[in-house]
């Protein structure tokens, strides 16, 4: 692994398994290892490598949106769209972010609840 290399850079070039389960030409999509809701979906950008959502520069800006267009999609395609989803960026260490590589959760499938500091 290089520097600049992360897990999700090897589940990208499919050196470690994993349920791929969409995959446009920017974004990568693939079931969560230890799913947090019925439908737990990690997003990823396919080219480029961002570790945080801190590190995003304004002419990546498209990135996000190409994640949030590919969750959308693949909701409908899923047939939870109309149900309701959440998506969410984990940043840094009080967000809980394990791998610094940008990716969004979508988290599906069942009413999710509240989110946010446990007793608030
Ligand atoms: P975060 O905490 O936002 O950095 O999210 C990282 C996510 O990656 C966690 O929800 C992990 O469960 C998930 N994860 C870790 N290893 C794997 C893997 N090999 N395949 C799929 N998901 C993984």
């Amino acid at each position: 692994m290089t520097q600049n290399d992360t897990l999700f850079g090897k589940i990208l070039r499919r050196e470690i398994p994993a349920t791929i389960v969409y995959e446009d030409d920017d974004v990568l999509g693939f079931k969560d290892i230890a799913p947090q809701a019925p439908v737990h979906v990690l997003f990823i950008p396919k080219h480029v490598l961002v570790p945080t959502m801190d590190d995003l520069l304004p002419e990546q800006a498209a990135l996000v949106g190409k994640l949030v267009l590919a969750a959308a999609e693949y909701a409908r395609r899923e047939g939870f769209a109309q149900d309701g989803y959440r998506v969410v960026i984990n940043c840094r260490e009080h967000a809980g972010q394990t791998v610094f590589h940008l990716h969004l959760h979508l988290l599906a499938g069942a009413p999710l609840g509240h989110f946010g500091v446990p007793g608030r």
